[in-house]
């Protein structure tokens, strides 16, 4: 897509999601969910995963587009809805039509472009964040089937998923040698699943999910036996560079919100605007932002060449989740105390962007992968 076609992709799907989330989002924010049936609405205005190539019903775009799509709605305010999205679109549809069989992303691609089916991605466990290779649940092989044992945290759109990634030992001992991948059909029986409760994001639909005996069919297996690890290496490049997007148009929206505060409210007789500590704020917080966004087109272009490295992407979330965190705070500062009321959007940016230091890779992660491509172990 040419950058003026993208300009108009942007404007339209802007408007699309500020009519269809704007009149409801206090409520949803307050019910710390967002309606099953967004998902269709966001799929029949064809804003599902616009890369998946046409033969599985997307529009065949480049990846710009879907992260596009991101950014717009982080750029509203609607944090919780762009991480769900991004789930969604940037991460489970990838892993589909990158290491699926053609079976697998029949099945799975067109109701994942649709909205008839929602994906979310499963790694974390109540004893592995950081350290994803120390996962406990297991795969079992019985018969045909594949029996599924064991318990994951923190699973964005894991209460609507109807489909979910699951990584599992399927040779315990052998850590991450020995893990694989499933496409798990939610409609099966053996699964619970409890939503957690957040201080930000609350529209992110974050849940627990538990596996007992779950049996999986033999057609489950995501990609080759044993090389689960590899694959999730694989896209976490798309994934950090995915959480890029969502910090930079979030924190250009909070500056785009503050500077229209700072121009009408008035102190010691003139406008907050007037005094130079808040200029050269805004002057450092507009040029943090110019700086990730340079970064971040390149790496957006590298990806899209298959050429985007993973210290690269690191480097990417590391520099852009700090940035966002550090100029939100900022821009909140001058709004004084109405930036701490819930009325003012400025206090959602602010706590919906604390975990974007933490999930996708925290910053420490990022920093050890930084240094070990630097220092070699
Ligand atoms: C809202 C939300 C949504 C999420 N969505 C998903 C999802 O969809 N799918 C999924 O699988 N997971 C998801 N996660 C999980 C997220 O990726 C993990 O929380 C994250 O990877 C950190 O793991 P942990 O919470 O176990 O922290 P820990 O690994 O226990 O880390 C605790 C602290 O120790 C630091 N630390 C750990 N190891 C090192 C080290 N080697 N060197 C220095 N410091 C270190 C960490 O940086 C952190 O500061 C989500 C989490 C949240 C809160």
């Amino acid at each position: 897509m040419e950058k003026e076609d993208l300009t108009l992709f942007r404007d339209m799907a802007r408007r699309a999601f500020e009519q269809e989330i704007e009149p409801h989002f206090e409520r949803w924010e307050d019910e710390h969910m967002t309606p099953r049936e967004l998902w269709n609405t966001f799929g029949a205005a064809g804003l599902l995963a616009p890369d998946v190539s046409e033969e599985y019903g997307g529009a065949g775009t480049t990846p710009h587009v879907t992260l596009a799509l991101m950014e717009e709605l982080s750029r509203l305010g609607y944090g919780g809805i762009a991480t769900g999205y991004s789930i969604h679109s940037n991460i489970v549809v990838p892993y589909v039509a990158r290491h699926g069989t053609e079976e697998q992303k029949q099945q799975w691609l067109p109701k994942m472009v649709s909205g008839e089916v929602v994906g979310a991605l499963a790694m974390t466990e109540p004893g592995a964040g950081s350290d994803v290779q120390g996962i406990r649940t297991t795969a079992v092989k019985d018969g045909d089937e594949w029996v599924l044992n064991g318990s994951k945290i923190f699973i964005t759109n894991g209460i609507h998923a109807d489909l979910v990634i699951v990584a599992a030992l399927t040779e315990p001992g052998k850590g991450a040698k020995g893990t694989s991948l499933f496409l798990v059909d939610t409609s099966l029986p053996g699964l619970d699943r409890n939503p957690i409760r957040k201080i930000g994001q609350h529209t992110s639909d974050t849940a627990g999910l538990f596996f007992q005996d779950m049996r999986l069919p033999a057609n489950a297996l995501l990609g080759e036996l044993n090389k689960g690890f590899i694959i999730m290496m694989d896209e976490l490049p798309r994934e950090r560079l995915g959480i890029a997007a969502q910090a930079i148009a979030a924190a250009e929206g909070a500056l785009d919100a503050t500077v229209e505060y700072v121009k009408e409210r008035k102190a010691f007789g003139q406008t907050i605007g007037a005094f130079q500590n808040t200029r050269f704020k805004l002057a450092d917080v507009r040029t943090q932002i110019a700086l990730n966004r340079a970064l971040y087109e390149q790496c957006a272009d590298e990806y899209s060449r298959g050429e985007l490295t993973a210290d690269k992407a690191a480097m990417l979330k590391l520099a852009a989740t700090e940035m966002q965190c550090s100029t939100i705070d900022d821009c909140l500062q001058l709004f004084g105390g109405y930036g701490y009321t819930v009325e003012y959007p400025i206090s959602r940016f602010y706590t919906d962007a604390r975990i974007q230091r933490i999930y996708g890779g925290s910053s420490e992660i990022m920093r050890e992968l930084i240094a070990r491509t630097m220092l070699g172990r």
